[in-house]
């Protein structure tokens, strides 16, 4: 059994320093989210997650995505969509995962553990589509986001060959909604997913209740809910396992929807009920989403906590 992370990590942006870095910002070429990379990194690494996150510092999950992409534009933090949707200009987040790689070898002197590694994250295409006001060119929603599943198809491809990741995620919160049309949304990861030859997981947060059966369907080899934050999921899994059984299950076991350390005793509950419906060879322990609101120090212990069940069980 392995655990990682949804995503995103506390920011904390320091300041400038050493001589370099200060040298490098009167140039305007000092990163500032570098370093935040880095702490995201090794903090994850501490708690003993197995396969981490960049900790997705630079900014939201939409725009993140979107400021790359032609036919999109940001107005007021809010994503409008223009005109056709095309490919993006440059690579999102190839570097910053090479960075967290670099750092993740370094911390394990050269060798990263068996089944360890880092992941890509990309916010889906329907999720993206849904966030955004059309403006212009699209009639419909369904039509831009295939047309988007192309373009973050690039991004996809980028990351699996020069990253080299474990596998990588899609950030898909608004199917849990019963606001997207579920046939598009399938056919859009089946775009993402082709000829990609590592796995392919898929984040879906909220209630799972009415949609369930519908994700079910999809042709990824993880999918990854929440289960500590709401009553409701655990039973729609228990019900519905066999719906998934050729999938490994991402299990949400810690509530990221509050700042405060959970009992390790609910996560060792959680974790139980879990092994007893999917096996611990199927289960991959996670937090219930991103962890960016939490302050660093609660972020930390949740991940400690998560990890030190995963220990036990494993
Ligand atoms: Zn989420």
């Amino acid at each position: 059994m392995k655990s990682t992370v949804v995503g995103s990590f506390p920011v904390e942006v320091k300041e400038v320093t050493s001589t370099k870095n200060k040298l490098l910002s009167a140039l305007g070429a000092y990163d500032s989210f570098k370093q935040s990379i880095e702490d995201s990194v090794i903090a994850q690494l501490d708690a003993g997650v197995d396969i981490i996150s960049d900790g997705q510092v630079r900014g939201d999950m939409v725009s993140i995505f979107t400021q790359y992409i032609p036919g999109m534009k940001i107005e007021d933090g809010n994503t409008v969509i223009v005109s056709k949707i095309r490919n993006p200009t440059q690579e999102i987040s190839v570097k910053d995962l090479q960075y967290a790689k670099k750092v993740m070898k370094n911390y394990y002197n050269g060798n990263i553990p068996e089944g360890c590694g880092v992941k890509g994250i990309i916010t889906g295409p329907t999720t993206i589509v849904h966030s955004s006001r059309i403006q212009s060119f699209y009639k419909n929603k369904e039509d831009a986001i295939i047309d988007l599943a192309h373009s973050l198809k690039q991004e996809v491809d980028a990351i699996a060959k020069k990253v080299d990741p474990v596998y990588i995620q899609i950030d898909e919160p608004f199917l849990s909604t019963g606001m997207v049309d579920m046939k598009t949304a399938r056919e859009a990861i089946d775009i993402l997913h082709d000829g990609l030859e590592i796995p392919l997981a898929m984040h879906v947060c909220g209630i799972l209740k009415d949609a369930f059966k519908d994700i079910a369907r999809f042709n990824v080899d993880i999918l990854d809910f929440e289960f500590a934050g709401n009553n409701v999921n655990l039973s729609v899994l228990e019900q519905n396992a066999s719906l998934v059984s050729n999938k490994k299950i991402g299990f949400g076991c810690v509530d990221s929807s509050v700042n405060t350390v959970d009992d390790v005793n609910d996560i060792d509950a959680l974790v139980t009920k879990a092994i007893e419906i999917v096996g611990s060879d199927n289960l991959l322990l996670d937090p219930d989403c991103g962890l960016r609101r939490a302050p660093k120090d609660v972020a930390f212990e949740k991940l400690r906590l998560m990890n030190q069940i995963k220990d036990k069980y494993s």
